[in-house]
């Protein structure tokens, strides 16, 4: 069976409930007729519920850009994955870079967190990554194989399939520096074998997501790699026709 691609959009910390719901209502029409690609946009908290609503009766998923491990309690700040749920929020993105760089993220907070995601039933998009120093001293391998470990302990093979990963190079986010195809799909490929090697053949199915300046020019030639299954994208996914525009490109 062929891996679905999923191409979600961050949209990180922008956008006013107003213009959240412009971009949604424009994306909708933009992407209805796009087959064989599961669209996700994933805006602020406060923007989320009016998201929802926007993009209710389209093909247009909602993702929350995290999520707190406990079921309630006294957590200021934080949201919980049932307070997701209750407002039809599908997906969550875990340890993303920003969040490991400025927010004390590690993956054992990660995995804390991705447990709480599936036990609510959310789709979690896990996010890896080496930086620019592991690459160039050759220990991406090293630090993917951690992430990857700790970050999934615990997990067993059949949630294995619920989660999606997200390959983003921290060299590569927000810098316009995008990882050429046959390097990523090298490291989306390594990826695979270790998901492999720690959940057995279920890795066949996992969706793995490149991240890092893709956009309408350089997407078709990274989904078309083997081992590609969509992105994860900041700032070409805020605004609806550069969006767009990289969906359909992924995909035709
Ligand atoms: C991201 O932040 O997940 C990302 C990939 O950003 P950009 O597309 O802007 O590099």
């Amino acid at each position: 069976m062929a891996r679905k691609i999923i191409i979600a959009g961050n949209w990180k910390m922008n956008k006013t409930i107003a213009e959240a719901k412009e971009l949604v209502g424009e994306l909708k029409g933009l992407v209805a007729a796009v087959d064989a690609v599961e669209v996700v946009v994933c805006p602020t908290f406060t923007s989320l519920n009016a998201v929802v609503e926007a993009a209710a009766g389209s093909k247009v998923k909602v993702g929350a850009q995290n999520v707190h491990w406990a079921e309630s309690g006294a957590f200021t700040g934080e949201i919980s994955a049932d307070m997701l749920k209750e407002i039809g929020v599908e997906y969550v993105i875990l340890g993303h870079s920003e969040r490991r760089q400025y927010f004390g993220e590690t993956d054992a907070t990660v995995n804390q967190r991705l447990k709480a995601a599936l036990t609510a039933g959310l789709k979690p998009i896990v996010c890896v990554g080496e930086m620019l120093e592991d690459r160039e001293s050759g220990m991406t391998e090293q630090v993917l194989l951690t992430q990857l470990e700790n970050g999934l302990t615990d997990i067993t093979a059949e949630q294995m399939a619920n989660i999606v990963i997200a390959y983003e190079p921290v060299w590569a986010i927000g810098t316009g520096k995008t990882a050429t195809p046959e390097m990523a799909e090298e490291t989306h490929r390594y990826i695979r074998c270790t998901l492999k090697s720690l959940f057995g053949e279920v890795a066949e199915d996992v969706v793995i997501q490149y991240g890092g300046s893709m956009k309408a020019a350089n997407s078709g030639e990274l989904v078309a790699q083997k081992n590609i299954d969509g992105g994860l994208i900041g700032g070409a996914a805020l605004e609806a026709e550069s969006f767009a525009a990289l969906i359909k490109n992924a995909v035709n």
